[in-house]
């Protein structure tokens, strides 16, 4: 099934129980607990026999619609909603890792990423290897027995990293280990992240599909691929069930953590499913055309974006990504002075943090999210003082560059 059908299929779906109104969307069921007919339909529900619901944390109707959706659209196994992209993060390791397990990564990372690994989890015994995630032979020398997963971002934010997936992937198989990618920046209306052997996909709803920035949320996306039989805590379970991952999850841990999705977030988030591919192209192809205005300023010494061809990462950004590799991108001034003068004086573009919102937004990163983070937790994570993080929203590429250059001459 190629994209146009399975994003067409995903518009068309229907909700399994019609409503008696005929509601032509998904109706917000606000409902916490479900009632049955008898105390037996009762046990079975309880005890997993049958599928009914029976708690909102467990499971609910619009939040399951709207995962059906996202799972029409990706070909997966299994998809879980969560409330919050660190939600699906969080979660995800929880179901793989032990302790005395570890993970193998990049540096480069999302800040709250990393502090995930290196504090949260680093408590409870789970180590973290960071190495050169575009050097195969280092990941391999990293790997071993006890590691639970390869973890990677598919473009790391804000650093702009970019690894060839397929090479990662059979190196993470090759020894017996998952790869997790968090595909955040680049929408799977875009990316497919199954076809670059990808097993289990991470991603911050609460980007691209919130729509608007008006929600946060979070997604497990299982493609269903990855032998669980290789895995000393799964292992058990992957000869009762399909993917013992997603069986954990759905079963055991994401009840416990109780970090579901809500079913507001869902009915907003399932109507921006149904714009989403048509947002991505306006967002990502006037950031290509930005990056390259940019390139044209004085003052502006470098424009990070793997979409411009004397990117170092751009062969392999466009096999994988195509033409348009998301709508983030960095550029550098001189020095942090300039980047702070430079952002007091936009008058378009929005001094705020968030992504893929569907206006444009600049941040600072070294003094803002990184701001709490060691001076050399920063330079080992390759964020810098000179550079400011950029997510090109809606507004016409004449009127956001405008913005810019008046900003920079003032
Ligand atoms: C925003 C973001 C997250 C965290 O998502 P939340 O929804 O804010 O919890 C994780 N990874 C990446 C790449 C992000 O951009």
């Amino acid at each position: 099934m190629n994209k146009i059908n399975q994003e067409d299929r995903s518009l068309s779906l229907n909700y399994p129980k019609p409503d008696p109104y005929g509601s032509l969307s998904m109706p917000v069921y606000h409902a916490l607990a479900y009632e049955f007919s008898t105390a037996e339909e009762m046990e079975d529900a309880f005890c997993g026999r049958t599928d009914e619901h029976t708690y909102s944390r467990v499971t609910n109707p619009t939040v399951q619609f709207y995962e059906e959706r996202v799972k029409t659209i990706t070909d997966a196994y299994g998809v879980t909603a969560l409330n919050s992209g660190m939600a699906a993060i969080s979660n995800t390791f929880l179901t793989l890792a032990w302790s005395g397990s570890n993970i193998v990564t990049s540096r480069h990372l999302f800040g709250n990423t990393y502090s995930f690994f290196v504090n949260t989890l680093k408590a409870f015994g789970v180590e973290t290897r960071f190495c050169d995630v575009t050097d195969p032979a280092d990941v391999a020398d990293n790997l071993d027995e006890n590691s639970c997963a390869v973890f990677v971002e598919v473009i790391s934010n804000p650093q702009m990293e970019v690894a060839d997936l397929k090479i990662l992937s059979r190196v993470a198989h090759e020894n017996n280990v998952p790869l997790i990618a968090d595909t955040t920046i680049v929408p799977f209306t875009s990316f497919k992240a199954k076809d670059f052997g990808i097993d289990i996909d991470v991603i911050s709803s609460t980007k691209y599909i919130s729509g608007g920035g008006t929600s946060l949320g979070g997604l497990i996306i299982d493609y269903g691929k990855f032998d669980w039989g290789h895995s000393p805590k799964l292992s058990s379970l992957s000869e009762i069930t399909e993917s013992a991952f997603h069986f954990k999850l759905r079963k055991e841990i994401h009840r416990n953590m109780g970090a579901y999705m809500t079913p507001d977030v869902a009915f907003i988030q399932s109507l921006g499913l149904e714009t989403l591919s048509v947002r991505y192209e306006r967002h990502s192809s006037s950031c290509l055309e930005l990056a390259k205005r940019l390139k044209t300023l004085t003052g502006v010494k470098s424009v990070n974006y793997t979409g411009l061809e004397d990117n170092i990462w751009h062969k392999v950004s466009q096999n994988q990504f195509g033409e348009y590799p998301g709508a983030m991108l960095t550029f550098d001034l001189e020095s942090k002075d300039a980047c702070f003068r430079f952002m007091n004086r936009l008058q378009i573009i929005h001094r705020a943090t968030n992504l893929f919102d569907n206006k444009s937004l600049i941040i600072h990163p070294a003094s803002t999210i990184y701001g709490t983070f060691t001076q050399e937790q920063r330079s080992d994570m390759g964020i810098k003082e000179t550079t400011l993080r950029m997510s090109v929203g809606l507004e016409s590429v004449d009127t956001l560059f405008s913005d810019i250059k008046q900003a920079l001459e003032g």
